[in-house]
């Protein structure tokens, strides 16, 4: 591999010079003919995601890939002619980690989505980068296995590498780099990598497929993948509690985690989201900030025990009223809906807004303190927006939500949310737990990273010399 000096602006000048005639789309139509698409809708389509509704950023074609010989293909053309290279999964992030904002090709894997084999023994599956894990945990159910990281939409699985996402079952499972045995990666110069094995460990050699997991198509892209998955857990238990506040919910999952209990999901949402479900579904939940908390494990007495020993520490911290316990599956839906509706619910309510979810993580000792900071500022700033937390892991969200024309309102955004990414950096934390960097976290990667910024931008050239593979993410212009 080479190493060159920052060419993106190049790339810019070439795609924009080449608008119009853009030989590089025949050029793909030689090669893999009818997986290249530039219809409006598919251009439109993958313009755009759930965090940049407003805008639209199209890609001057959408590839389709089938197979790693189609991503070889279209590769092998973006260097010829210098075009970028933005790979989609779902499209369900939400930092606009996706969009082609220089335009290019879409990479679009979602047709490369076969499972290629399950190894119930070993517990391992391998897989193409585009199955989505709804499909995969239908069909992993049947041999009692589940993929646990669940990142609430139908995200594909190359999509979860890309943000190396995480979700309620984080607190026990992991995020998905945890779950990431080995991985087939196409680099940007066309060479195909095999890394790691089906082994559930090893020391051998450096631990290339890391890099990969986070990095969100700008060092390669992944078309197979080989995870670990889990045994569904033969009991599971979950209780609802109420509190006066975030501050007391979140003291009490403080609280909670250093109990030493068997903990699986731990998640908050505030008074002003159940209002806005109460609203979508037309249910009454109480509006109140809400605890979910749930127990995997082996024998009913004792998740049971584990249900009464949370209970005891969520009344001392302030728990307020009834604390239902779901063990049915019927019951497991109504007792979580509220939780699991957030996202849409808030959409509604705030309608005609874009609506913003950004996370920050810090060590749990440090969320209350993290979010009381982020609320306060809120206040100052006069901007309501739910807080929704996997509190487990010490990682929160906050549903900004502005008018797409509102400009002092996006100032104000911009504001509260530098306050609350340079809080959590302040206590030790992260400038995003697992939404990723896509666009708005860029300039927060120098005062995060320091002097390692320097050598992630040598890792970016020696990988992507070209600058071809998703330009304008991660990070920031030098
Ligand atoms: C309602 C809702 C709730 C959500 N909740 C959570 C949550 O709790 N936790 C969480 O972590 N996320 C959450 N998300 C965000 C989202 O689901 C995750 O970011 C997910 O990982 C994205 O997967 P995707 O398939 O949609 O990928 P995309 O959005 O298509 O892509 C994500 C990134 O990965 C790159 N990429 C995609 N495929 C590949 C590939 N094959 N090789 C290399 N790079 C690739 C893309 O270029 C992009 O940078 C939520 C989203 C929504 C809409």
């Amino acid at each position: 591999m080479t190493m060159c000096g920052n060419i993106e602006e190049e790339i810019v000048t070439m795609a924009t010079a080449e608008q119009g005639q853009k030989p590089w789309v025949d050029a793909l139509r030689e090669e893999i003919g009818d997986a290249v698409y530039s219809e409006p809708q598919d251009l439109q389509a993958h313009g755009t995601d759930e965090g940049y509704r407003y805008e639209n950023h199209p890609p001057e074609c959408v590839v389709y890939a089938r197979n790693k010989e189609d991503v070889v293909s279209v590769l092998r053309v973006a260097r010829k002619h210098t075009v970028p290279v933005t790979a989609r999964g779902a499209g369900s992030s939400l930092e606009g980690n996706a969009l082609p904002v220089r335009g290019g090709i879409s990479l679009d894997l979602t047709r490369m989505n076969r499972i290629i084999s399950v190894d119930p023994e070993s517990m391992t599956v391998t897989v193409e980068a585009g199955v989505r894990r709804k499909e995969l945990n239908r069909q992993l159910r049947e041999h009692g296995l589940f993929l646990p990281v669940d990142p609430g939409a139908d995200a594909t699985v190359g999509g979860m590498a890309g943000t190396n996402a995480s979700g309620s079952n984080a607190l026990e499972y992991g995020s998905f780099r945890d779950q990431v045995l080995g991985m087939e990666v196409v680099l940007a110069d066309g060479r195909i990598l095999k890394l790691g094995s089906k082994a559930r460990k090893s020391s051998s050699g450096y631990a290339l497929s890391n890099l990969f997991v986070g990095s969100e198509g700008t060092l390669g892209i992944i078309t197979e993948l080989t995870l670990v998955v889990r045994a569904l857990p033969a009991v599971t238990a979950s209780a609802r509690t109420l509190f006066p506040d975030v501050k007391l919910a979140v003291e009490a999952a403080v609280k909670l985690v250093w109990q030493g209990l068997n903990l699986a999901r731990l998640e908050m949402v505030d008074a002003e989201c159940i209002r806005a479900v109460n609203r979508y579904k037309s249910a009454d939940f109480p509006e109140q900030t809400t605890l979910w908390i749930e127990f995997h494990g082996g024998s009913e007495d004792a998740v049971a025990d584990e249900i009464e020993v949370a209970k005891e520490i969520c009344r001392e911290v302030g728990a307020q009223g009834d604390m239902p316990v779901a063990h049915t599956a019927e019951e497991y839906e109504s007792l979580w809906e509220a939780r699991h509706h957030a996202w849409y619910a808030v959409d509604d309510y705030y309608e005609d807004q874009q609506l913003v979810s950004t996370d920050t993580c810090v060590p749990m000792a440090k969320l209350p303190e993290a979010i009381s900071y982020t609320q306060n500022m809120m206040r100052e700033y006069s901007m309501i927006a739910p807080v929704v937390g996997h509190v487990g892991d010490g990682n929160f969200h906050v549903f900004f939500h502005v008018a797409p024309d509102d400009e002092e309102g996006w100032q104000r955004l911009g504001t509260v949310m530098d306050g609350m990414v340079y809080k959590a950096l302040e206590l030790g934390g992260t400038s995003t737990g697992e939404h990723g960097v896509g666009i708005r976290k860029r300039k927060y990667q120098e005062l995060e990273h320091g002097e390692a910024l320097s050598v992630m931008r040598e890792v970016k050239e020696l990988f992507d010399p070209l600058g071809i593979l998703n330009p304008g993410k991660v990070l920031p212009d030098a």
